[in-house]
């Protein structure tokens, strides 16, 4: 129910899940060269499964939207139109999603919001609509989906313990 809410505002924002999938795809690939689109798909659609996941971009996606439609008090109007690089907010709400699954989290988005890669490209492209928390929310996101990947692969290994470890 709640995923199909939020899914359907992603959309409206010209983002499917498939968009973030790919970006999961290629941070994951060299890693994971057996990699399918079906699990970067699944792995995005598991973190959007999450609550505080959906919480952040109704928040997010809405300060976007009021902006638009100039319904914010000031000063946060004008920055938000002018998407000041110091404002810093949209990419501390975009951590709050990636820091669910811990370093490698961090450090894809951090790996995203400099390189800018496919849909958070376009996003940050188009000048006809205010998407200042909203690349920040999907590059999250795909970082997100990632490092759950991540994690999963590395799950599934079995590591020998050394005996006299075992022992300690
Ligand atoms: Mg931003």
């Amino acid at each position: 129910m709640s995923f199909e809410i939020v899914s359907s505002i992603l959309k409206r924002r010209g983002v499917c899940i498939e968009d973030i999938a790919e970006i999961v795809y290629e941070l994951q690939l060299p890693y994971h060269p057996q990699l399918t689109m079906e699990e970067c798909v699944n792995s995005v659609t598991a973190v959007l499964n999450k609550r505080e996941v959906q919480y952040a971009l109704y928040t997010g996606i809405a300060l976007d939207e009021l902006a638009e439609q100039k319904l914010l008090p000031q000063p946060l109007q004008s920055i938000m139109e002018a998407d000041e690089p110091l404002y810093g907010v949209d990419e501390t709400m975009a951590l709050g999603i990636t820091s669910v699954y811990g370093m490698i989290g961090l450090t894809s988005f951090g790996y995203l919001d400099k390189e800018k890669k496919g849909i958070i490209e376009k996003l940050n492209n188009n000048k006809s609509a205010i998407h200042v928390f909203l690349d920040d929310l999907v590059a999250g996101l795909a970082a997100a989906a990632s490092a759950r990947i991540a994690h999963r692969y590395e799950g599934a290994k079995n590591y020998s313990i050394p005996s006299d470890i075992e022992r300690s």
